[in-house]
């Protein structure tokens, strides 16, 4: 029994220390592995964040761009058809005067640089007024003189009335510094978390080289801002930010990419994403980008909570599976133990039975008499001590064979069995003799007992069924001078001689 629990002692820590080890390099490989790409994952999703981030602003720069354009145009389009439709009156009014009206009017409310007016007389190409800022190239014709101003135009109208051609456009140039002019004030105003801000370069050169651009706005270096630029500018780390810029813009009209530049307010250079956007009508490169050092420090913060996390699964994990294997091992081990103590009765009984009849034998008899012996001893209690052998059993045997003889010996084992108290026990005490034990059973009850058994005995029939067997009975009690129960059995002996030798089929008592 020591040895088993030993056993299983050792097959318990073993399997635990084994268990251990297992879910211990699981748990490293698993969690190193599951950190890296948490990692990994992390960081390409918090880049994909401030890519979009950074696209998003951008576009919707251009598209500001765009509405500062077309708030312009909607301040002045409406100047610009009205003073047409004015001018056509005027000439229905009085065409005679209409040249001194006109250049009166002209000279009165369009005397800005930002318009290109002219009004031609169609009949002979003439000019007949222009306005001062309006360039006009006496060496060429009339029509490629105002196809050139209509290019050089954002927006105009253009009519005629009478003999003459009426044009009247705000130049493009204008348009361009009031559009950057605004876009100057809505990017230095804005406000970025992350050091972020954006800037506008205005390519000059597509092929490159030094003063390839010029900086037109930059938030982060104000006093650079209208200085060229060069695409041979290095970072510290030897990149050529600008010639990849310039590279992916004319590409592709956008490109993110990466290099090191000064923070924002800040001497410390970092890592930086950017990304930048060719607006190609006025050939700007408008950009933004982020700083990406803060990207580690916030993996580095997640990365802590993930962990401490998964360690608590793990851990929960290995609680777990220590509590199952203890279980089951314990349940193993109960299980075990039962079947031992059920296999361990199965065969102790075995021990005192006989095979032949399944009576006890003689050990048990020997066993069951010491112990009946001392309740005699001990509470007075007695029992009866009962031996019989069958009578002129040889013959049986030489008769009919010993299988018979066997079958008979089972069925006398079979039918006392049947009919005798749960206190009462019958033995084989060798051969063809029995005892039979009767605990408590009365002195003055012994005969009526003993003719029963001789009754029931005779009821064995073998061979074809005509011959019976009979015993011969010697009975005792235990007695006060007796000092073990061999004495008693030794007058159980004689009582049988007795009556053996007083012609059998009888019981004898002493
Ligand atoms: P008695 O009436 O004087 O007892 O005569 P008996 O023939 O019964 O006695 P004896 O001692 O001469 O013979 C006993 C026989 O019982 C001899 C032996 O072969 C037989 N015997 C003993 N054990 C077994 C057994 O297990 N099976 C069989 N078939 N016979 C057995
Ligand atoms: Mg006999
Ligand atoms: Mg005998």
């Amino acid at each position: 029994m020591d040895n088993i629990r030993k056993k299983y002692k050792t097959l318990m820590y073993g399997s635990i220390i084994i268990m251990c080890t297992i879910l211990s390099i699981i748990y490293i490989v698993f969690t190193n592995g599951v950190q890296s790409s948490y990692r990994k994952y992390s960081g390409d999703l918090i880049l994909d964040v401030k890519k979009s981030f950074l696209k998003d602003t951008v576009n919707n720069i251009i598209i500001m761009t765009e509405q500062i354009q077309q708030g312009l145009e909607d301040e002045y389009s409406d100047l610009l058809v009205d003073t047409v439709k004015y001018l056509k009156e005027v000439y229905h009014v009085a065409p005679e005067d209409f040249l001194a009206n006109m250049e009166r009017y002209f000279n009165n409310n369009f005397n800005d640089c930002k318009f290109n007016i002219i009004v031609l007389n169609k009949l002979n190409s003439k000019i007949v007024y222009k306005n001062e800022s309006l360039i006009y190239d006496d060496q060429v014709d009339s029509i490629l003189n105002v196809n050139r101003i209509k290019a050089s135009s954002g927006y105009y109208e253009e009519d005629s009335c009478g003999p003459y051609y009426i044009f009247i456009g705000i130049k493009e140039d204008y348009i361009k510094n009031y559009t950057q002019e605004n876009l100057y004030k809505k990017i230095h105003s804005f406000k970025f978390s992350n050091h972020s801000y954006i800037w506008v370069n205005e390519i000059i050169d597509f092929e490159g080289g030094d003063n390839y651009a010029i900086r037109l706005i930059h938030p982060n270096l104000k006093e650079s801002e209208g200085e060229y630029l060069s695409t041979n500018i290095k970072d510290i780390k030897g990149n050529n930010p600008y010639l990849v810029e310039l590279n992916g813009v004319k590409e592709k009209g956008e490109i993110f990419f990466t290099y090191y530049f000064k923070k924002i307010n800040s001497d410390e250079i970092s890592e930086k994403l950017s990304y930048a956007k060719l607006y190609d009508k006025y050939n700007w490169v408008i950009s933004m980008g982020v700083h990406l050092d803060d990207i580690g420090v916030y993996i580095d913060k997640t990365d802590l909570t993930n962990q401490v996390l998964m360690k608590r699964m793990i851990r929960t994990i290995v609680m777990f599976t220590v509590f199952v294997i203890l279980v089951s091992l314990s349940f193993v081990y109960f299980l075990e133990k039962w079947y031992y103590r059920n296999s361990n009765t199965y065969l102790k009984e075995e021990i005192i039975k006989d095979p032949l009849t399944n009576a006890f034998n003689r050990r048990g008899a020997v066993k069951d008499l010491s112990a009946s012996f001392q309740e005699y001893v001990n509470n007075n209690e007695n029992s009866a001590v009962i031996l019989f052998d069958i009578d002129d059993f040889k013959n049986v045997n030489d008769v009919y064979g010993h299988d018979v003889g066997d079958e008979v010996l089972v069925s006398l084992v079979s039918t006392i069995n049947q009919n005798i108290r749960n206190t009462d026990r019958l033995y084989r005490w060798g051969g063809e003799e029995f005892l039979l034990v009767c605990n408590g059973l009365e002195e003055n009850n012994l005969s009526d007992r003993l003719n029963r058994l001789l009754e029931d005995v005779s009821k064995i029939y073998y061979g074809d069924g005509e011959k019976n067997i009979t015993i011969s009975v010697g009975a005792s009690y235990f007695k006060e001078e007796d000092t073990t129960f061999e004495s008693s059995l030794k007058r159980a002996d004689m009582a049988l001689y007795n009556a053996k030798v007083n012609g059998k089929n009888q019981f004898c008592i002493l």
